[in-house]
């Protein structure tokens, strides 16, 4: 799915790409997170559509890479836990019950990976949007979400007014 880039010339443009005219399109500059971090919000409004999406694009896979090794970390520390619990490993338990310890942060570890998981699979639909044209477009009411929004939680699926209005979902 994610070679599907390059023919996004052909597809329909989404209603907030129509604002930007396709001129420069073949230009755009593939900047560091630090040099997106570092512009303004005013700048981040002038960006074109294609700069816009490119610069959504690098921090979403930041994002992703920050999200997926801490998965990862979770992952091993749950691992690692259980073998600690297991029964035949258990030596000075019965007063200390750090087995039960052991068990509560094994719990917290597996929640947090849980959410971590959960959040990847929220980044990889934003960028599966990206490629689709559908990126930065409410799925409640459809509206183009504001840049300054989409700047600040890159996988947000709703506007402020949708996800205010008693949704749960980002
Ligand atoms: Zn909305």
């Amino acid at each position: 799915m994610e070679e599907l880039a390059k023919t996004s010339t052909k597809r329909s443009r989404n209603s907030a790409g129509s604002r930007a005219a396709d001129a420069g399109a073949a230009s755009v500059a593939v900047r560091t997170k630090e040099e997106i971090e570092s512009l303004t919000d005013d700048e981040y409004e002038a960006l074109s559509e294609e700069e816009f999406l490119a610069a959504q694009r690098v921090l979403l896979e930041s994002e992703r890479q920050v999200y997926t090794s801490q998965a990862e970390m979770f992952k091993e520390e749950a691992a690692t836990l259980a073998r600690e619990s297991e029964p035949g490993d258990v030596q000075f338990d019965e007063e200390s019950g750090e087995g039960g310890n052991s068990t509560i942060e094994r719990e917290r570890d597996l929640a947090l990976l849980a959410s971590h998981l959960a959040t990847v699979a929220e980044i990889d639909s934003a960028l599966e949007k990206i490629e689709a044209g559908t990126y930065g477009v409410c799925e409640n009411c459809k509206a183009e979400i504001p840049r300054i929004r989409m700047r600040a939680l890159p996988y947000a699926r709703l506007c402020v007014k949708c996800k205010s209005g008693g949704l749960t979902r980002r």
